[in-house]
């Protein structure tokens, strides 16, 4: 069946918004992140972009290379919530959407055509997110996501793009292949010792040929360089969420070693999180008392991964959770509203070391074992329930600390 996939991305969303808080922003360069000497930048804009500023540079060399930009150490609880007011308005318009990100939204818009016409129903869509919100936003319409979002990137900024069907090929075919999703730097200098630097080039290899450089991951990208992409829209929904829980074999008043297993299941939860490139916007610890009366208490944040972040909201949540005397037979933690995002909504707190660290953590997990390292204050936890990976079903992790 033929589809008609839209893709919608705020410009220079955290940049946007700090023009929104203050207009004398408009214009200038204007570098988002940690503001210390060992920050680094979350977003710039398009003024400093000139300066060959990019984001995830360290802000030290951006200043540097710009020394005339305006700095501003970012606000994840203000760009939250012009996203959830940007989701708002595209749940209203549209039946069926995915939250890629933050700022970022497909929707599909297949089987509309009869009633209405898609591209001016897409413009329209624009249109009233830039009125209602001040903040600029693009789009691409086209038969798929890839060509959608790629759309996106050539009519920026402010602006739409639709390709019509049957020319996929010939948009994407002059193009760079960096602005092909999928392209990172390693594939992407691959490639460039083969002398392919365009779209085009990638289209005419040989499909057995890219195969045997980059295996199975280089069908996709072959596939994806020919227009071709049957990837699905994926219904976005605030009740998505991951979360664990245990109930103890004996019910304890041990409030230590409670506040001890949340933490360790906070820290892991983070871990999924960032292993599946997901941030939350909604956590919720749930407490059952040994007379089985259940409570629980949820809390809204800025969208994060960060342990360092959520570990002690999980605990303030827990203090005000935890008011009767009595023995508890379970805890449990649940993160929700979850979309897709890497540090970089963290970036405005961490520094490049405490960066690298989460990273270095993380790597380290991968290899030996959810649990292979953890804080100390959570090391007293043998177990802490049974763990999937969420985001792509993988069997649980053998904990490193279990006991058997
Ligand atoms: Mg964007």
């Amino acid at each position: 069946m033929e589809r008609t996939i839209l893709h919608l991305d705020l410009d220079t969303f955290f940049v946007s918004v700090e023009r929104l808080l203050d207009s004398r922003l408009r214009n200038k360069p204007i570098l988002v992140g940690g503001i210390s000497d060992r920050g680094v930048v979350a977003a710039c804009s398009y003024e400093a972009r000139a300066f060959g500023v990019h984001s995830g540079m360290p802000m030290k060399m951006a200043r540097n290379l710009c020394p005339e930009a305006t700095v501003i150490r970012g606000n994840a609880g203000t760009y939250t919530k012009h996203s959830e007011v940007v989701t708002g308005i595209i749940k209203e318009g549209v039946p069926l959407f995915e939250k890629a990100s933050i700022d970022e939204f497909y929707a599909d818009l297949s089987g509309m055509d009869r009633f209405f016409g898609t591209y001016k129903y897409a413009s329209e869509l624009r249109k009233k997110i830039l009125n209602e919100t001040g903040l600029p936003i693009s789009f691409g319409l086209s038969e798929n996501k890839v060509v959608s979002k790629v759309a996106t990137g050539e009519a920026k900024p402010n602006n739409q793009l639709k390709i019509d069907l049957g020319l996929e090929k010939s948009f994407l075919a002059p193009l760079s292949i960096r602005k092909l999703p999928m392209i990172g730097e390693k594939t992407n200098l691959t490639l460039r010792n083969l002398g392919i630097k365009q779209v085009k080039t990638l289209q005419e290899m040989p499909r057995d040929m890219i195969y045997t450089v980059l295996g199975k991951n280089g069908l996709t990208i072959w596939n994806r360089a020919n227009g071709v992409d049957h990837t699905p829209v994926i219904p976005f929904s605030e009740r998505k969420s991951i979360s664990t829980e245990r109930t103890f074999d004996r019910d304890t008043i041990d409030v230590h070693r409670l506040r001890s297993i949340l933490t360790a299941m906070t820290e892991n939860l983070a871990f999924q999180l960032r292993r599946g490139e997901k941030l939350t916007a909604c956590i919720s610890v749930k407490l059952r008392y040994s007379d089985f009366q259940t409570y629980s208490k949820q809390l809204k944040i800025p969208y994060t991964s960060a342990d360092h972040i959520l570990i002690p909201k999980i605990q303030e949540l827990f203090s005000q959770l935890y008011n009767r005397r009595l023995l508890v037979r379970l805890i449990g933690v649940r993160f929700s509203h979850l979309v897709h995002g890497n540090y970089q909504i963290n970036l405005f707190e961490d520094t490049e070391e405490s960066i690298r660290l989460y990273q270095a953590l993380d790597k380290i997990r991968e290899r030996y074992g959810d649990r292979s390292v953890i804080r100390a204050a959570s090391m007293g936890v043998n177990t802490i329930g049974r763990m999937t990976n969420p985001f792509n079903g993988d069997p649980p992790i053998i904990l490193a600390h279990r006991k058997q």
